[in-house]
């Protein structure tokens, strides 16, 4: 029997210097420890062994059949590593070539002003934040000094999921989520699209771009504003645009003021892209409101900040002469395709 089992071991290490393929590694294997394989053989010639020898013999044969597997198993584990390297190297992926030079994307209009404008404010010292779309009205109401019973809440008209989350009116939610990360002094900026129960029209749809833009500092003055706003402007649409800027009233700045812009189309004689007023409303801004600074956490007595908010699509509608609003939000690629 012993001489039996050292026969197999060496036939075993004989046939594994001859595979080459991992697969073969399984045909040895059912070969010699399958059902009928060669070591299994023996297990069965075991009831004929006297009782005395069988402890001696289980043992013997349970050593083989184990040096067996790991032989075999040592080479299949290094075929296969080998065969996974040549695979990935016979697969690689050339991710220079130009297989379809004829079908670029395009960036969609919003996206392409964005960008420039995203250029202008961190030449400025603005960075980018980011908030969520869905949005606690914690957030999105609250802590920008819209409480529940506010009649304020009237000017948005809101998407509400649950009682306490809605898809955000404003990009605005992003004020107290930046105070609630970072400690002033900071400069930044957020973009992204707002919601609102808004009827489809020339000049309406329910979900629409707003970017907005905070500076908290000591200090910080209704001058700074001015004098940001008038040069982010002066960047973002011409150094000839004349702007203007004329009190308004929003909940979370006092002052607030709004900021109305030459058209840049009829230089202010009045045309159809501006109705005929010669200068278009572009953008609400304001002194942060000492009490939203409070909800946040900043003391008023210490800091002070401006905030600002362009409804964004208005820029794209322009400059590529879009006449309807509806368009920039239906994904035909038709449409996006314009924008090479
Ligand atoms: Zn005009």
């Amino acid at each position: 029997m012993k001489e039996k089992i050292e026969e197999i071991i060496s036939y075993v290490k004989e046939k594994i210097e001859t595979i080459e393929k991992s697969s073969d590694c399984q045909n040895l294997r059912i070969e010699t420890l399958g059902k009928n394989g060669k070591i299994t053989e023996l297990f069965r010639f075991m009831k004929e062994v006297p009782a005395n020898e069988k402890q001696a013999l289980g043992q013997l044969l349970n050593t083989a059949k184990q040096q067996v597997e790991s032989i075999i198993s040592a080479k299949e584990t290094f075929l296969q590593s080998k065969e996974l390297e040549e695979k990935l190297m016979s697969e690689k992926i050339d991710v220079t070539l130009d297989l379809n030079p004829d079908e670029v994307g395009a960036l969609h209009p919003v996206t392409i002003d964005f960008m420039r404008m995203a250029e202008i404010l961190t030449g400025m010292g603005f960075s980018q934040i980011d908030g969520p779309e869905i949005e606690y009205d914690k957030y999105n109401f609250e802590l920008v000094n819209i409480p529940a019973d506010s009649p304020s809440r009237d000017m948005q008209d809101s998407l509400y999921i649950t009682n306490s989350i809605l898809l955000r009116t404003q990009t605005s939610n992003t004020q107290p989520r930046a105070m609630e990360k970072i400690k002033p002094p900071f400069k930044v900026f957020s973009f992204g699209r707002v919601f609102r129960k808004d009827d489809i029209d020339a000049t309406h749809t329910p979900a629409f771009h707003q970017l907005e833009g905070i500076y908290i500092d000591k200090k910080v003055s209704l001058a700074d504003l001015k004098h940001d706003l008038s040069l982010i402007l002066k960047k973002y649409l011409g150094e000839s645009t004349k702007t203007k800027f004329r009190a308004s009233y929003f909940p979370f700045t006092e002052p607030s003021v709004e900021v109305d812009a030459e058209c840049n189309v009829c230089k202010g004689k009045g045309c159809a892209a501006c109705n005929g007023a010669g200068q278009y409303e572009i953008l609400g801004a304001g002194m942060i409101h000492p009490h939203v600074l409070e909800l946040n956490g900043i003391d008023p007595n210490e800091y002070s900040g401006y905030a600002f908010g362009f409804g964004f699509d208005r820029f794209p509608k322009m400059r590529y002469k879009i006449p309807n609003a509806k368009v920039m939000f239906e994904n035909d690629v038709r449409f996006i395709r314009q924008f090479k």
